[in-house]
């Protein structure tokens, strides 16, 4: 008995030791969590910064709705646009550019990258550049269609040299899930450094735009910082959007 008493304190330490060690290894993450194949899913030095990112838009109602909540509280975020929506909605990128939020390519069709040869797959990739060139924006953020990471992107990020930006936080709101479900997913996972993943285009209902405005008075009141991708990852405004 005496003996299990002595050796609680030394695990106890030994505990807090360990927790400790790994705490500071996660602080000292690169952005990149695999450098080699270039996926990035959130940024390990991150701090304070979040990055909110909206997939599959512009849509016409959806993505103005989320537009009037992000500006009612200043912050500014990432969209991963879909080239055919561009070419739908164009009004509807330029107010997204407008208001100062960031570019990526979301492809031109969103089709599956297992559905398509290497060839087309990059063809979809140099078409929404090119259209995205058209309204002036410059892009090296590149999220493939349903975050496949497989050979065919890592060649496609090697060959345009573009960062493939995955999600650590996934809202699912393309599920149209209630709104409290898409607020616990942010705000209970949220620490520093994370890239959150919702959608200004969905097929059902969105209650994207509800939820943020929960979600955003909640973050910026426990001190974060919304920041676009490439400023999380570090990249300054002319090397990446
Ligand atoms: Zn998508």
């Amino acid at each position: 008995m005496r003996k299990r008493s002595a050796a609680l304190p030394a695990l106890l330490i030994l505990l807090l030791f360990v927790s400790r060690a790994f705490c500071a290894a996660g602080e000292e993450l690169p952005a990149y969590k695999n450098d080699e194949e270039k996926r990035i899913y959130a940024c390990g030095s991150g701090g304070k910064y979040l990055a909110l990112t909206f997939d599959d838009g512009p849509h016409p109602v959806y993505t103005d709705r989320i537009l009037k909540t992000l500006k009612k509280y200043g912050v500014r975020a990432t969209f991963f646009v879909i080239g055919e929506n561009v070419g739908y909605y164009p009004g509807v990128l330029e107010r997204v550019l407008a208001d100062g939020h960031a570019i990526g390519s979301h492809t031109f069709s969103h089709r599956h990258v297992s559905s398509v040869s290497r060839a087309q797959f990059f063809e979809e990739y140099r078409k929404n550049d090119r259209l995205l060139r058209s309204f002036g924006v410059e892009t090296k953020l590149f999220r493939p269609p349903e975050g496949v990471c497989d050979a065919k992107v890592q060649a496609l990020s090697a060959r345009f040299d573009c960062d493939i930006i995955l999600w650590s936080v996934d809202t699912e709101d393309w599920r149209s899930p209630p709104v409290y479900k898409i607020v616990r997913a942010v705000l209970d996972r949220v620490q520093g450094g994370e890239i959150i993943l919702m959608h200004d285009y969905v097929s059902g209902e969105s209650h994207t735009a509800a939820a943020l405005e929960i979600i955003l008075p909640e973050l910026l009141s426990r001190g974060f910082e919304f920041v676009t991708v490439g400023e999380l990852i570090g990249r300054t405004a002319s090397e990446r959007q």
